[in-house]
């Protein structure tokens, strides 16, 4: 279900029912003369939208203006389009914080870009992250005041958090590749991996005919294909139902 398209009634359902309310997060960046700038956060969108079909889950409008950064190449004529994750935070506190006030306490953003060792993080995923602790910490002692986690009443607060019932569970952040699909799929940027993955999600975000040898990161993308793709794409999906279906923590 897309967030932007809910009635009220819907929107009540979804608390109700605790439904997954999933944020793509994401950049525009150059991708090679071969790939659309948006694939990192692309990659996330279109498997989101298979997922939808089969699950409840509220989808957010996807946040394309992450940190990008331009080590790969200046931004010149090639599309890479940065914010600083300094600005990132406090939009993200006030996103996260207005999704607590509507009431959601299942909510998710995945991403892509830069995720080869998300335990460490990277500028957007670490501003995300840290906006999504604040606004939690904030929220928390706005409803129950100072001394909340101190009380009787939380005496039981290690034993709920082992059961996945943790006010700091309320929103997570997870890469769209974990460390189990990057060893069984090609982990790169604009090569092999990410060309198949956008042939078989977006084969509109692909044209091979622009495709350029003289990268040293493109240079295996001339063996993509829409099977590999695939490959990548239900190891995306087997991880976004583990972490987002019913007996996900
Ligand atoms: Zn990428």
């Amino acid at each position: 279900m897309r967030f932007e398209l809910m009635l009220p009634h819907m929107i009540k359902t979804a608390i109700e029912k605790n439904w997954p309310v999933v944020l793509p997060l994401g950049v525009l960046e150059y991708h090679g003369e071969h790939l659309a700038v948006g694939m990192d956060t692309l990659a996330v969108v279109k498997t989101l939208d298979i997922l939808e079909r089969e699950m409840d889950i509220v989808i957010l409008p996807p946040f394309y203006y992450g940190a990008s950064s331009y080590v790969v190449e200046p931004p010149e004529g090639r599309g890479s389009l940065h914010v600083g994750a300094q600005v990132l935070f406090p939009f993200a506190q006030e996103m996260f914080t207005g999704l607590l006030r509507i009431g959601f306490r299942n909510i998710h953003f995945f991403i892509h870009h830069q995720t080869e060792n998300f335990t460490v993080g990277m500028p957007t995923d670490l501003a995300f992250k840290f906006a999504a602790r604040q606004a939690i910490f904030a929220f928390l002692e706005k409803e129950r005041g100072e001394g909340w986690w101190g009380r009787a009443e939380m005496a039981d607060y290690y034993a709920r958090q082992k059961g996945g019932n943790d006010p700091f569970n309320w929103i997570k952040g997870h890469p769209l590749m974990t460390d189990e699909t990057i060893r069984n799929y090609p982990f790169d940027h604009a090569g092999v991996g990410e060309t198949s993955l956008m042939l078989a999600l977006c084969p509109e975000a692909v044209d091979m005919e622009h495709l350029s040898a003289e990268t040293w990161y493109t240079r295996d993308a001339a063996g993509a294909s829409i099977e590999l793709g695939m490959k990548g794409r239900d190891l995306v999906l087997a991880h976004m139902r583990n972490v987002l279906g019913p007996g996900a923590l």
